[in-house]
C-alpha cells in the first residue's frame, strides 16, 4: 500500500562546519510519512550526503542492532521508542513527534556516523547478516499466559511490542520477577 506522502522541504541538518576527517558533510530530511506503528507519529527519511556502504559494517557493530544484511547495505537498529533503518543511500527513523524532532534526531545521527567513521579502527566490521527474531519465537520466550499485566491482550501482542521497539522485555511483570523466568529474561533482554 502507498502512504500518503507528508511533504518536507529539503533541510540538511548538521550546521557546524564540516572536519575533513567526517564521513558525511551532512544528512538531509527529505520526506516525512504517517508512523502505521504509532498513529500521530511519523516517520522521517534522510539522504545522506554520500552512499553509507563503507560505514554501514562498523555501524552494524553497534549493541542495538536487530537486523542487518550486508549483501543488501540494510541495517536496522533500535531505538527507544521505534527503529532506524539505513541503506546505501537512505535512512528513515520511526516513531517521530513531527519534522522539527526529525531533523534534531538526523542531526545526532550524523555526528553518530561520523563518530563511527572517526573510530572504525578500533571496530570489527560486521560480515555476517543478522536477523529480526520471529514473533512466534519471542513469543515462546515469554510466559504465554496472557494475564494482561503488561498493559496488552496477549503475550502475542508484546511480542510484537517488543520486535517493534515500542516495549521492553522488563515490561512483562512476571518475565520481571519470577524466578522461573531467569532464563528467558536474559534471553530476551540479550536481544531487545
Ligand atoms: S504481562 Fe507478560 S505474561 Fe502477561 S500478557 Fe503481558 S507479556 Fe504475557
Amino acid at each position: 500500500m502507498e502512504l500518503p506522502e507528508q511533504p518536507a522541504r529539503p533541510s540538511f541538518i548538521d550546521p557546524r562546519r564540516p572536519r575533513p576527517e567526517d564521513f558525511l558533510e551532512s544528512l538531509a530530511l527529505t520526506r516525512t510519512f504517517p508512523c502505521l506503528a504509532e498513529p500521530g507519529k511519523i516517520i522521517v527519511v534522510g539522504r545522506p550526503s554520500r552512499p553509507l556502504d563503507e560505514v554501514l559494517p562498523y555501524l552494524a557493530t553497534l549493541p542495538n542492532v536487530i537486523a542487518y544484511n550486508p549483501e543488501q547495505q540494510a541495517l536496522t537498529l533500535r531505538r527507544q521508542p521505534g527503529l532506524v533503518t539505513f541503506g546505501s543511500q537512505r535512512v528513515s527513523i520511526t516513531q517521530v513527534n513531527d519534522a522539527a524532532e526529525g531533523l534534531e534526531f538526523l542531526a545526532a545521527l550524523a555526528e553518530a556516523i561520523n563518530a563511527t567513521w572517526e573510530h572504525r579502527h578500533e571496530l570489527v566490521p560486521a560480515v555476517a547478516p543478522k536477523q529480526v527474531p520471529r514473533p512466534l519465537d519471542v513469543w515462546a520466550l515469554l510466559p504465554q499466559s496472557n494475564c494482561r499485566a503488561c498493559g496488552e491482550a496477549t503475550c502475542m501482542a508484546f511480542a510484537f511490542g517488543l520486535i517493534h521497539a515500542r516495549r521492553r522485555p522488563d515490561e512483562c511483570p512476571p518475565l520481571r520477577t519470577e524466578p522461573a523466568y531467569a532464563d528467558r529474561r536474559l534471553a530476551l533482554r540479550a536481544v531487545f
